[in-house]
């Protein structure tokens, strides 16, 4: 046993039970942004190691520590795991100039990879639907992206709640820097070790700690809300607007600051208290300026994504199932003239449709119907050589008491169908 393989530590296996209720999120996330006319984007797991130090930053968590990269042999390209989706959606649309008639609403879904201590809710593997709207400028954007989420939120039955703040634009951004920096500076004593590798490469992050001994510190630390100029306030207050008129609870949080450096202007974040640390479920924002850092023709661009696992436990916690499929029917059979017509039968079934589960492998009619039971099948449907001579089945419901009966093949399967 002790050579026995098994899977990389933080990756999981998405067993079928899983699987089940993951596919069953899928469809409703898949409709819902339909119905928001976002289309699907499918790019590659593997890119270059330089499109994520350009898009995410050298000093961000991800790029520093987490990202799985090697070298590939046969060429000597540095490559890496993709560890988010908007920078390799940023890099399809410039590639393929997506942009040229106007903006465009796109999705993507999929693994993501980060080298992280694994936890319950933090993986090495993980899955995260984005949406990207990309070539919008406007409040009403952002705006859309949140009622968007509120409103699968609710088709999901979770109620995480909403923080919000602005990050203001570029200028501002580098007043409060300079003032950061000063401030930091004076303290140089009560500094943790990443504060103080931070302090010059990138301060605004030392606010984004999670260190406790750094929260004193930072919550008196000069505001980025001080230094906001007329436009972006406007912005924010525009957005703050929409979200009334449409009934979405908010809070600021002038401490919302987001992990990754593309961020400018509006930042989000949905929380719930009920995972743990682990407790941002989907988090997006305001990205004007990546476009143009990827080497694109400059323009705005805003999104969000979610991590699919969080979600999913904040559902069980819930107690919200979503519905799964079952077989409609295992067919049962013994004899040879009843195999035959077993296989016409389950034939016909697929046909019409239905999901039907033909027993293979033989044995008693008692064990068949043990394996019926197993499959969470409707109904079992049996077929023994008496039936197969009169062309009908017997339909036996798994699922409630009620009697079994004796039908015509046809009869059987617009009964199913129902
Ligand atoms: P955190 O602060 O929890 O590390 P983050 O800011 O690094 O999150 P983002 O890069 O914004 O996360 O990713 C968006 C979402 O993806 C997160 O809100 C979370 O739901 C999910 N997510 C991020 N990292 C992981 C992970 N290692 N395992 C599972 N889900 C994750
Ligand atoms: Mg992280």
């Amino acid at each position: 046993m002790s050579d026995l393989i098994q899977s990389v530590r933080g990756m999981n296996d998405c067993l079928p039970e899983v699987t089940d209720t993951w596919q069953a999120f899928e469809s409703i996330v898949r409709d819902w942004l339909r119905r928001y006319g976002y289309r699907e984007m499918r790019t590659p797991i593997l890119e270059h190691t330089g499109l994520f130090k350009r898009a995410i930053g050298e000093v961000t968590d991800i790029v520093e520590k987490e990202m799985y990269t090697f070298v590939d042999e046969l060429n000597g390209e540095s490559l890496a795991l993709r560890p988010e989706g908007t920078a390799s959606s940023v890099r399809a649309v410039i590639q393929h100039n997506l942009l040229y008639d106007g903006g465009k609403r796109l999705w993507y879904s999929g693994p993501m990879f980060r080298h992280e201590r694994p936890q319950k809710g933090r993986y090495r593997q993980f899955h995260q639907v984005g949406v990207e709207a990309l070539g919008f400028a406007g409040p009403d954007t952002d705006a859309e992206l949140i009622v968007m989420c509120a409103d699968l939120w609710r088709e999901l039955g979770i109620a995480p709640t909403l923080q919000i703040n602005t990050l203001g634009d570029i200028e501002s951004r580098h007043r409060h820097r300079a003032k950061l920096i000063a401030y930091f500076e004076a303290h140089q004593d009560a500094l943790d070790e990443e504060a103080k590798r931070r302090l010059y490469s990138n301060p605004l992050r030392i606010l984004d700690s999670k260190n406790p001994a750094m929260q004193a510190l930072n919550d008196a630390a000069p505001k980025l809300m001080d230094e906001l100029d007329e436009a972006a306030l406007a912005h924010f207050s525009a957005l703050q607007a929409i979200l009334r008129d449409n009934g979405i609870a908010f809070e600021i949080n002038p401490r919302l600051v987001r992990g990754l450096d593309y961020y400018n202007r509006t930042v989000f974040e949905w929380v719930t208290d009920q995972l743990g640390a682990q407790g941002t479920v989907c988090a997006g924002g305001r990205y004007d300026g990546l476009i143009e850092q990827l080497g694109g023709k400059p323009a705005p661009a805003a999104g969000f994504a979610m991590g699919i696992e969080r979600l999913l436990s904040l559902m069980e916690t819930g107690s919200v199932t979503l519905a799964t499929p079952a077989p409609d029917a295992y067919i049962v059979h013994a004899g040879e003239a009843a195999q035959a017509f077993a296989w016409q039968a389950a034939s016909a079934l697929r046909g019409a449709g239905l999901a039907a589960v033909l027993h293979c492998g033989g044995g008693s009619f008692k064990s068949q119907m043990k394996k019926a039971d197993a499959s969470r099948a409707r109904y079992a449907l049996i077929i023994g050589d008496d039936e197969a001579a009169a062309q009908q089945v017997t339909l036996k419901p798994l699922r409630d008491t009620a009697e079994q009966t004796r039908v015509e093949l046809t009869l059987a399967i617009k009964y199913l169908q129902q």
